[in-house]
């Protein structure tokens, strides 16, 4: 007997047809012996509905109340999923990330896991019983719902398996596992039977969306076997994310492109050119909660240099507000920017060692 952790993501569960397919899928799993946890995304598009209604309110969202709003879409498919098990014949229980008791901190919209209680999923399974938790969401201390940032409930997934110290957890999608580059761009890409932990870390902090960034870290720091799988295909093994140790094999130079539509630049022109500018920049950036990916310093001209980074494109705004403060500080001449950058990699640990 093993405990899994299956994850289903929204086009997964995108129609009642498809939740009653779930149901089957787990129903199968737990008729084999094993103990199932079930994490869930929202509706497919329902997420993106819960944002746009919110925006329809007040362009610039209080983040507590956005998480009030956008966290409601898991709590359906939690329980229609509960539903179709016990139409099934299988006994299930669902679980809001406050009832498991998935702890994080206070950062609206972006919340990191610290704490999961397992007590209560662990007293179900004993009692036969399969868990269905929603993905995407957790309680601070003080009780406020909180999220994980967009395509969270990957991170519901992987970390549930590391507390709960599952056998696998099982990433359901809507393709059959991961590629050299996204299928749907590239009907040529081909399917990798296994991945190190390092490159799909690559991947994902690269833009490739098949799983979120964080539940990869989660992954590799604790140990979990990962796979992504098709949970519309029956039978297929997916994609193993493994250990680079395990591997005995010579590495593909290249494993894989990866590529992001949603990134905006920023260039601060005309800065003092001196240690510690780099601080005063990214520091009150950093305390705005923004993530900043790339950044070019370029050769200064009279004691004056070009400052540029990027950043997420749902950030642009805020930065720009952010950097007008910081432009009266550092007497820089001028910020500016542009919010329609894409990003194109090559991802490869056999590169580290290939010259050119
Ligand atoms: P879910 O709703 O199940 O979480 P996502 O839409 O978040 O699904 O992620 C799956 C999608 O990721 C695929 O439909 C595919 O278009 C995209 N994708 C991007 N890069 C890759 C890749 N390298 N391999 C597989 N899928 C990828
Ligand atoms: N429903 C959330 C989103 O659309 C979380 C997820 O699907 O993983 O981002
Ligand atoms: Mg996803």
């Amino acid at each position: 007997m093993a405990l899994i952790v299956q994850k289903y993501g929204g086009t997964s569960v995108g129609n009642p047809e498809r939740i009653k397919n779930v149901a089957k899928r787990v129903a199968k799993f737990q008729a084999e012996g094993h103990q199932v946890v079930v994490v869930v995304s929202a509706m497919s598009g329902e997420t993106n509905r819960l944002i746009a209604l919110a925006k329809d309110i007040s362009a610039t969202p209080d983040p507590r109340e956005l998480d009030v709003v956008i966290s409601t879409g898991e709590q359906v498919t939690i329980g229609l999923l509960c539903m179709a098990l016990k139409e099934a014949g299988v006994e299930a229980r669902s679980y809001t990330g406050a009832q498991v008791r998935i702890l994080t901190d206070s950062s609206f919209t972006k919340a990191r896991i610290l704490d999961i209680d397992g007590e209560n999923m662990r007293r179900d399974l004993d009692a036969g019983s399969v868990v269905v938790v929603a993905g995407f969401q957790g309680v601070d201390e003080q009780g406020n719902i909180t999220t994980l940032g967009r395509g969270g409930s990957d991170t519901t997934g992987v970390a549930l398996a590391a507390a709960l110290k599952a056998d696998e957890c099982q990433i359901y999608t809507d393709v059959d596992g991961v590629y050299t580059t996204d299928p749907r761009i590239v009907p040529e890409a081909r399917k990798l039977d296994t991945i190190t932990f390092e490159e799909m870390l690559e991947m994902a902090s690269l833009g490739s969306k098949v799983l979120q960034i964080r539940s990869v870290e989660f992954a590799g720091k604790y140990k979990v076997k990962l796979r992504v799988l098709s949970s519309f295909e029956d039978g297929g093994e997916g994609t193993l994310i493994t250990v680079e140790e395990d591997k005995n094999m010579e590495q593909p130079i290249i494993s894989g492109i990866a590529f992001n539509r949603d990134e905006a630049k920023i260039t601060v022109q005309g800065v003092p050119d001196k240690p510690g500018i780099a601080y005063q920049i990214l520091g009150p950036v950093a305390d705005a909660n923004i993530d900043v990916d790339m950044i070019i310093q370029n050769v200064s001209h009279d004691g004056t240099t070009d400052f540029s980074f990027t950043v997420n494109r749902p950030d642009y705004d805020k930065a720009i507000k952010v950097l007008e403060q910081v432009k009266a500080h550092t007497g820089a001449r001028e910020v500016n920017g542009d919010r329609t950058m894409a990003k194109v990699s090559i991802v490869g640990v056999g590169m580290r060692s290939h010259p050119g």
